[in-house]
Parts: structure tokens; sequence; C-alpha cells
């Protein structure tokens, strides 16, 4: 395993659309590397979350997670089990849209508060090749619409309805890091 050199905002890559993954490529030595790469990479740097556009690898595929748990397709409490999602598509099951903070490994030491629809169903394949189908609400919720938008390379601030929120780290730890609104903690970085 290796840990990978993490795109920055301004980098071009940040802003293409990533290439799906044909299935047959899944199971290929090469691309469960990048796998392994990809979660050894985002607990290198704290991460929830990690697209491959995030990594120089222009391919519709995210990890993301907090912990381990072999039942990935429940995901509709406040912890993000870990997953690796392979070219995912998003249905919002909702109109409610909530706003919460974001991080982001690309844009290091900034938080903002990002509106994301409050439940959301998602179909990918698994690192196995395996085609999920996913509900999610809540803080996984978030965490997927933030990485699937990294394979369209939207980012974060893209979606802010207002960049009065926008804060350092610092700051955010300060004066933010209660707030009783915060429904996502400590805001990592996704
Ligand atoms: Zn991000």
């Amino acid at each position: 395993m290796a840990i990978l050199k993490v795109a920055h905002m301004g980098h071009p890559l940040l802003r293409a659309k990533a290439l799906p993954v044909s299935p047959a490529e899944i199971a290929s030595p090469g691309f469960q590397r990048l796998i392994d790469d990809m979660f050894e990479t985002m607990a290198e740097y704290s991460g929830i979350g990690l697209a491959g556009p995030q990594v120089h690898t222009s391919l519709r595929v995210f990890v993301a997670g907090v912990r381990e748990t072999d039942d990935v397709e429940t995901m509709d409490d406040d912890e993000m089990p870990l997953v690796a999602l392979i070219n995912p598509t998003i249905v919002a099951t909702t109109n409610a849209r909530v706003h919460g903070w974001e991080g982001c490994l690309s844009i290091p030491d900034v938080r903002g508060r990002v509106p994301r629809a409050e439940s959301i169903r998602v179909s990918a394949y698994d690192r196995s090749g395996r085609q999920l189908e996913i509900n999610a609400s809540g803080f996984p919720a978030r965490v997927i619409q933030h990485e699937t938008d990294h394979l369209d390379g939207v980012l974060f601030f893209d979606r802010m309805t207002s960049l009065e929120s926008l804060t350092y780290m610092e700051e955010y730890r300060r004066y933010w890091m209660k707030d009783e609104d915060d429904e996502d903690g400590d805001g990592d970085g996704a």
C-alpha cells in the first residue's frame, strides 16, 4: 500500500468529469491496489472521504467512512461505514435540504456550511463488482453527495448558498464546533 499525493484546489483534475470504471476493470490488481491506497491515504490525512480525482486518478470511484461493518446497505445513522463505491449515481429521496459543515482534503483547513439532500438512494458497484442499492440519510448521505460531486468536478464551495460561513479550521474550532445546528460533529475533510 502507499500514501497517495492529494490534489489541492486549483488542480485542473478536480474540475474534470471523471470517467466510468468498466465492470471488468474492478477486479484488476491495479484497480484493487488503487482502492487500498485510497483507504490508506484517507486514513493518513484523517479524512472521511476521498475521491479518485483527489488522488490524480480521473475515475468514478471514491472511498469513505469511519467504521468497519459488513452492513454497508444500512446508512441511516450518524456514522459512515467504510465503503468503496464505483460509478455511483444518486437520487434524492426527499426534497428536504439540510445545512451542515463540510471540509475537503483538497481544500485544507477550511470549513463551510453546505446544503445537501437529507436522504438519497445510491446505485453503485462495490469493490467486488457487486451492484449495490443503498439508502442513506443524514451524515452518510452528506458524505456520499460530497464525494460524488468530486467525480463531476464539483467542489463544496460550489454548493454553498452563501459564503458567509466560510471558516478557517482554527476559527471553526473556536467559534463553531459546538454549534447546535452542526449535525456533522467536527466536520472532517472529505
Ligand atoms: Zn472533498
